[in-house]
């Protein structure tokens, strides 16, 4: 069995649900008894207007509800008659739509009403771009001949129940999937699934957070023992460099795991960072395919192949801080450390990359420029007491800065490597702030001034010879 995952902008206009819906009939054509399943994300824009009209209304705007009814019923309703223009197959689904759109208004008129936007409301609320948009793309399949239903994921995906990033339990799930897809395999029925959410035990709708949608995909092939998944996106696969910044990135035939995951992390946005994961535990491959290009062969995900370049891929974070903790001796002392990540870790900010020098009396570490003054407002209250009474805690922010990363789990034990990056930095006067090395040997970071960022990149693109391997 095949799981193909469509993402926001392959579902985002009438013309690009076609062109997904033709690509699943087209699967289903190769073996009708062993139907593919699609996983839905929202319409591309969707989830964001979702969340914006939410916020809104939490602040006091009584429009908000409205405003949005009006939106989502024209996109989603235009969209439906340029793909369906059969009425007989229409009409449940404009009142599916219809139902699932009052609903959504309603939770946001609450929202106003108690001028609180709850997780519990924000996980709920964000759920209706998948349910819309899979109705859409199961009625389409229909258009096209082929029989499917939508299928709503919190009626088979259990989670731990976290609010935005929760974590599926598995043999809870697996033993509802089989009761909800059992039937519809039998009737060789595409089920058009939503990505992104699920819901507890005590059936409460929690997402698996932003971007979540690949990660749905990968553990709903998991539940169903699928060989493969396909994560259907707008772009030929995993590339070398971004494109905007290396015009000659090419697109990797194949990738590890490991690698995957460390890209996801650092920057190539093409999947949700934890979307290996159950493919590691189960044994999938992973393909990243482009859905406006089918024939090219897109981007494998799989275990780490015998032969290994050495660097795969160059990565930057733009918009990024670092941020320093620097005592006299004191970060030596046993449990200072262990404070600032503590504080770091209440605070649910990401932490791109930590560097601590061997004198112990700094620590760095580099997050979202954004984030970076809560950050230090909260390590100033970990610390408020030892800054005042001692002056021996210095906590400070360098702006304005980027992290350029090499990857590739080709580099392990290679040396040299790291070499010919400090060279290839240093001969083009390219000033290093910070490095650090995962121990993994997957990947070695360097921070350096954001306005450097456009010549770092092709530099070292060119030098590990990515272009032409
Ligand atoms: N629609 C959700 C988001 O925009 C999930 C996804 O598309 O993966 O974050
Ligand atoms: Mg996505």
């Amino acid at each position: 069995m095949k799981i193909m995952k469509f993402g926001g902008t392959s579902v985002g206009t009438a013309e690009a649900i076609r062109q997904s819906a033709r690509i699943m009939v087209g699967a289903y054509n190769e073996d009708p008894t062993d139907p593919p399943v699609a996983v839905v994300s929202a319409m591309g824009g969707i989830t964001n207007l979702l969340l914006s009209h939410a916020t809104s209304a939490a602040s006091g705007d009584r429009q908000a509800g409205m405003d949005l009814y009006q939106v989502l019923l024209d996109r989603h309703l235009s969209t439906l008659h340029e793909l369906v223009p059969d009425e007989s197959l229409r009409t449940d689904a404009v009142e599916d739509i219809q139902q699932h759109i009052d609903r959504c208004v309603q939770l946001i008129d609450s929202v106003g009403v108690l001028r609180d936007l709850s997780p519990r409301a924000q996980d709920w609320i964000v759920s209706f771009g998948e349910r819309l948009s899979s109705i859409l793309m199961a009625t389409t399949i229909q258009q096209l001949g082929v029989r499917s239903v939508p299928v709503e994921s919190d009626h088979y995906l259990v989670t731990d129940g976290v609010f935005n990033g929760s974590t599926p339990l598995m043999d809870e799930s697996r033993r509802k999937a089989q009761e909800v897809f059992a039937p519809i395999f039998a009737e060789r029925t595409i089920p058009v699934v939503t990505g992104f959410f699920g819901a507890s035990e005590a059936g409460v709708v929690t997402t698996l957070g932003r971007g979540g949608s690949d990660y749905a995909a990968t553990i709903l092939g998991a539940l169903l023992d699928a060989k493969e998944v396909f994560i259907w996106t707008d772009v030929d696969g995993v590339l070398s460099a971004d494109p905007r910044l290396v015009p000659d990135a090419r697109t990797l035939p194949e990738i590890s795991f490991a690698e995957a995951a460390e890209l996801a992390y650092f920057g190539a946005k093409v999947i949700h960072p934890r979307t290996v994961q159950p493919a590691i535990e189960h044994g999938m491959a992973v393909w990243i395919k482009n859905t406006f290009n089918p024939s090219h062969p897109g981007t494998r995900i799989g275990p780490e192949p015998a032969r290994n370049g050495s660097v795969k891929a160059i990565t930057s974070i733009n918009g990024v801080s670092v941020v320093t903790v620097e005592g006299a001796g004191l970060l030596g002392v046993a449990g200072v450390t262990a404070r600032v990540f503590a504080a770091i870790g209440r605070s649910g900010f990401n932490v791109f990359m930590i560097s601590q020098a061997s004198s112990q009396q700094s620590l760095s570490f580099v997050v979202q420029g954004e984030d970076a003054p809560e950050v230090i407002r909260m390590l100033e209250n970990e610390f408020e007491l030892d800054l005042i009474r001692q002056r021996l805690l210095r906590i400070w922010e360098d702006p304005g800065v980027a992290v350029v990363a090499i990857v590739g789990a080709g580099m392990r034990g290679m040396p040299g490597v790291s070499g010919r990056l400090f060279m290839t930095l240093g001969d083009a006067r390219i000033n290093i702030v910070t490095i650090a090395q995962g121990s993994s040997e997957l990947n070695i970071s360097c921070v350096i001034n954001e306005s450097e960022i456009a010549r770092a990149v092709p530099l070292l693109h060119e030098e590990f010879g990515l272009a032409n391997p």
